[in-house]
């Protein structure tokens, strides 16, 4: 596992454990240490992962009860909510209802990339459009893509963006056939302006990669 400080609050753990399979990708977790809360965006593999963070916090932050959030259902960012299972955990709406469809199948078929003991445990606070925690400066945001229960996580006071897999290197992977709703998400991140965008998955992301994604887009929605 990798740690990467990102503004003045974020936190960026990368882990490694995908990366020598068929799926070949590092993946973040970020953590904003905010003024009453921590927010964690995803959870990863696991437990056993997730107890990497915690040691972290205990060693360098501010004791803080932690607000989780899933970018979207996909078994790799998700598995380590049974970590916190008396925190919030925070979701779009839809994607509770696909990890309580899929999350046990997906938990069955792919097991052996468990990190430590997984349980499934659903997210237990919803939004439709958005989540405002105003006086932390920090917004949860739906934005359809990758998948179409995918949401993103704005940090307003560093003006970071973490996006989930909306924006992958070097093109993202589409499991909605939705090209509309991902091309208004992706100028959505344009239009934002963040100076740092944390993808789900590889290195921290910039706008020329936000562009080549949409071109992408674009090129899959008229063929
Ligand atoms: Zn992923």
């Amino acid at each position: 596992m990798k740690i990467k400080r990102v503004g003045s609050r974020g936190y960026m753990f990368t882990f490694f454990e995908l990366v020598d399979t068929e799926f070949d990708c590092s993946t973040n977790v970020y953590l904003i240490d905010g003024k009453d809360y921590l927010f964690l965006c995803d959870t990863y593999l696991g437990p056993k992962s997730m107890l990497e963070i915690k040691k972290f916090i205990n060693k360098h932050l501010d004791e803080k009860p932690i607000i989780v959030f899933n970018s979207h259902s996909d078994w790799d960012h998700i598995w380590g909510n049974c970590f916190f299972k008396n925190s919030i955990i925070i979701s779009h709406e839809i994607c509770r209802e696909d990890i309580e469809k899929n999350a046990l199948y997906e938990l069955n078929k792919y097991k052996e990339h468990c990190q430590g003991e997984v349980k499934i445990y659903i997210p237990n606070l919803t939004f439709k459009e958005r989540l405002d925690f105003i006086d932390e400066d920090i917004e949860f945001f739906y934005s359809p893509g990758h998948t179409n229960n995918s949401a993103s996580c704005f940090d307003r006071k560093d003006n970071v963006l973490f996006v989930g897999d909306n924006i992958e290197n070097p093109q993202p992977y589409l499991t909605c056939n939705n090209f509309d709703i991902y091309e208004k998400t992706l100028n959505k991140y344009i239009e934002i302006q963040a100076d740092y965008i944390i993808p789900g998955h590889g290195d921290v992301a910039n706008y020329d990669l936000v562009r080549k994604n949409l071109k992408y887009i674009k090129k899959c929605a008229y063929s």
